[in-house]
């Protein structure tokens, strides 16, 4: 039986660790301006890559954010623990290395 307890504070704890680092990254999603202070420091192509690169964590971030609330939607609910793809449980030590998890391993694969 899995420890519903544990789970959930795993994925309040990530919740909280994505939306922290939200918060840090919104610095290098700033649009890029050539400021004079900046160019020597960081070219114009270096601080486009970082943007780029911070949008797509981004992202991804804000995708496993949503994985990670409609987790805890579920998890009191019998759906919890079960594929949403076949309707199998999914393999408890599956869930409780990623809690927000939706499939099984063989409809992952
Ligand atoms: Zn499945």
């Amino acid at each position: 039986m899995m420890d519903r307890e544990k789970l959930r504070t795993k994925l309040q704890a990530l919740c909280r660790e994505l939306e922290r680092q939200e918060q840090i990254s919104e610095v290098d999603r700033a649009p890029v301006e050539l400021d004079q202070t900046s160019v020597g420091r960081l070219s114009r192509i270096d601080a486009m890559q970082v943007q780029a690169m911070a949008l797509a964590n981004q992202r991804r971030r804000q995708s496993e954010l949503q994985r990670v609330k409609a987790a805890l939607d579920r998890i009191d609910t019998d759906e919890f623990g079960y594929c949403q793809n076949c309707g199998d449980p999914i393999a408890p030590a599956r869930v409780e290395h990623n809690p927000a998890v939706t499939t099984c391993i063989s409809c992952a694969s």
